[in-house]
């Protein structure tokens, strides 16, 4: 699939949601969402109706492009999603979740899961002792995240032009010493309450 290369504020924009895809600026006053919140585009203020499939799609892209995935991946997880046995749409997000590149910021390590990608592939980091450059590593319970000591210095300096991060339960953050501990797999609860699952488990069954 190509790799989309355009401006990733017009994708917040027309999802009419703040996707963080761009670091510290999505908590400015510069946030493109911020100062214009409406469609991007000649015809970005006109409101249309959408239809039942459109709401779907919408869904889906919106989540797709937050934990930044392709198309065949997206799909990939959905599909694995509906093999295991519970509730697809909540094994779907905490798959997602527990993706390295995720909980890297979700811990607040770093400004973004665009930052979090970035370092990853550029081995900064290491889990249980070992360097791990795939941002989509899915991590488990147990799993020991750390900064490698010549990356130490890099990290630091992100951390301290970064907001305090929410507490993220099913995580232990150390950012003193740039530690993460994955204590258990998020719970449906404990992901973003904004995302309406259900409708992307429609868009796929049908
Ligand atoms: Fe989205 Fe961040 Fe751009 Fe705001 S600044 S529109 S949240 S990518």
């Amino acid at each position: 699939m190509a790799r989309y290369t355009g401006s990733v504020c017009k994708i917040c924009r027309n999802e009419g949601k703040k996707l963080f895809l761009k670091g510290t600026r999505c908590n400015s006053v510069k946030c493109s969402v911020t100062k214009r919140p409406y469609g991007s585009g000649q015809h970005g203020q006109n409101r249309k109706k959408l239809s039942e499939y459109a709401v779907h799609l919408r869904e889906k892209q919106k989540v797709r492009h937050t934990y930044l995935v392709s198309e065949k991946q997206f799909a990939r997880y959905y599909q694995f999603a509906s093999r295991k046995s519970g509730v697809t749409g909540s094994i779907l997000l905490q798959t997602l979740e527990s993706r390295f590149d995720s909980v890297v910021a979700a811990a607040g390590l770093t400004a973004g899961r665009k930052q979090s990608r970035q370092l990853i592939r550029h081995r900064h980091f290491v889990i249980n002792g070992r360097t791990v450059d795939i941002p989509s590593y899915k991590v488990k319970p147990g799993d020991e995240i750390s900064v490698k000591a010549k990356s130490s210095d890099l990290i630091k300096s992100i951390t301290e032009t970064l907001a305090e991060t929410p507490e993220v339960k099913w995580l232990t953050v150390d950012k003193n010493n740039l530690k993460i501990r994955v204590n258990a797999l998020p719970e449906r609860e404990e992901i973003d309450p904004t995302i309406k699952e259900h409708l992307i488990v429609e868009y796929y069954s049908k």
